[in-house]
Formats: C-alpha cells, structure tokens, sequence
C-alpha cells in the first residue's frame, strides 16, 4: 500500500546530458557508458529504492560536512575545478591540519563494499581524489568512508600519485579524441580499460541494447543540445552502487 505509493514517488526519469566534457566520476567507468552518457542516449528511470540510498548517501555528506566545519578545519567546500579542463567536478571538502591542506572526499557503502576496504580504499575513489589533488595542486587528501548500515567511519590519506595521473590523463585524452573529435563508439573495453573497474558494469549497465549492437547514434537523433547541458547535474544512475 504505503510502499507502492513511496516507490512511485521517489521513482525519477533521468534527464539526458548531451556534453562535451568528462565527469570526475567517470574515472574508472566503462568507456562507452560514458561515451553513451555524453551523447545523451535513454536510460530507464531511476526506480525508488535507488534514489533513497542515493538520498542516504546525500545526508551522510551532509552530517560529515556540517561537523568539519564546526571543528574549524574546512577551508573550502564544493570546490569547482578550474574551467577548460578535461573533466568537470567538485571535491567535497577542502581542510587544514597541523599546516597542511588536504582534499577530502566523503563516500558513503555498502557493509560489504565497507569490509572490503580495510586496508585500501575503492580505486575509483582513489582515482578521483588524485584528480582533485592535481587539478588543485594540492599534494595529499584523504577518503572518508562511512558504512551505511553502522555509520562507522574509516579515513585513508593518500598522496598524489603522478605517475597514475599522467596515465589517467592520456587515458581520457585518447577518449577525448575518440568521442568529442572522431565521434566514435569507443571499442568494448579490454583488460586495460576493466583494471580501474570495481565490479561487473556490463551487469548493472542501463546501455546493454545499444553497447551489445554497436549502436553509435541516438535512434530518431542526430545532433545533441549541449545548452541543456550546461544546467545539467553531474550524478547518473550508478554513480553511487555501492
Ligand atoms: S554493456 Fe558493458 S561494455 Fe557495453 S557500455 Fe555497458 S558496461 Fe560498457
């Protein structure tokens, strides 16, 4: 009864965000979700259940944020990278400790995902925190991972990685050229690309009938509407799966 009703009303259509630029959460994704994303192809909408957790996860960085700055540490927050470059995005939080500044990014999983970084965080994160250091030039950060069922927290501070983030950067400098200039269904990713994957995408992906035709363009669409973009949100479907 109540259920049904609550499913429905949280249930959301996905807005299409034809772009031409990368999202710092892409890092580690498929290529051609992204390159599926970029081009604005439909994706079924975002059922209840998902946009609660996501909902969760939004509270949980709202709580941690809120107590930083009530300690006095954070310097900035929500921090933009700088325009013109290769990806678009905002770290959390910028904080200063004993003298030194620090990037932190506050993600929130799973109980098992959670288990599964003791000891080191998800590479994705990892990669997306490097981002944030060298697009800042700020030489460490930290990861600040809450276990949503237990609200346990656990910290990893990293240092920037160069030498991953020259790789990374031709990486996606190659996607670049492949999407924005050749306009290309990028090829099915190899061992490679499946090195910064955290789990199984092709099972969870919303593009399957499209990535298993090699379908390149939009039925029905052949140019994108990049202004809609522009006042478009960086979140997608799977961003928070964990
Ligand atoms: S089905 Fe797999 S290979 Fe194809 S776009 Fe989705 S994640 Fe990528």
């Amino acid at each position: 009864m109540l259920v049904e009703k609550l499913d429905q009303y949280f249930q959301r259509e996905e807005r299409t965000r034809p772009r031409d630029y990368f999202y710092v959460s892409e890092v580690g994704k498929c290529p051609r979700q992204i390159y599926y994303a970029i081009k604005g192809f439909p994706r079924p909408p975002l059922d209840g259940l998902t946009a609660r957790k996501l909902a969760v996860g939004d509270e949980a960085h709202k709580r941690l944020a809120q107590a930083l700055f009530g300690m006095g540490v954070v310097v900035a927050a929500e921090v933009p990278i700088p325009p013109g470059n290769l990806f678009h995005g905002r770290c959390d939080l910028i904080v200063s400790l004993d003298g030194k500044n620090y990037v932190v990014e506050v993600k929130t999983a799973h109980p098992y995902t959670f288990d599964q970084m003791a000891s080191a965080p998800r590479r994705d994160h990892y990669l997306q925190l490097q981002l944030y250091l060298h697009y800042f030039g700020i030489p460490q950060g930290v990861i600040l991972a809450e276990n949503k069922a237990t609200q346990e927290l656990r910290e990893f501070v990293v240092p920037l990685d160069k030498e991953e983030m020259g790789r990374v950067i031709r990486t996606f400098e190659r996607l670049q050229r492949t999407i924005f200039v050749a306009g290309q269904l990028p090829p099915l990713p190899g061992q490679e690309e499946k090195r910064d994957w955290e789990f199984d995408q092709c099972r969870y992906c919303p593009y399957v009938p499209f990535c298993s035709e090699d379908v390149a363009e939009i039925p029905g669409h052949n140019e994108v509407d990049l202004a809609a973009a522009e006042t478009a949100g960086p979140r997608t479907l799977f961003d928070d799966l964990t």
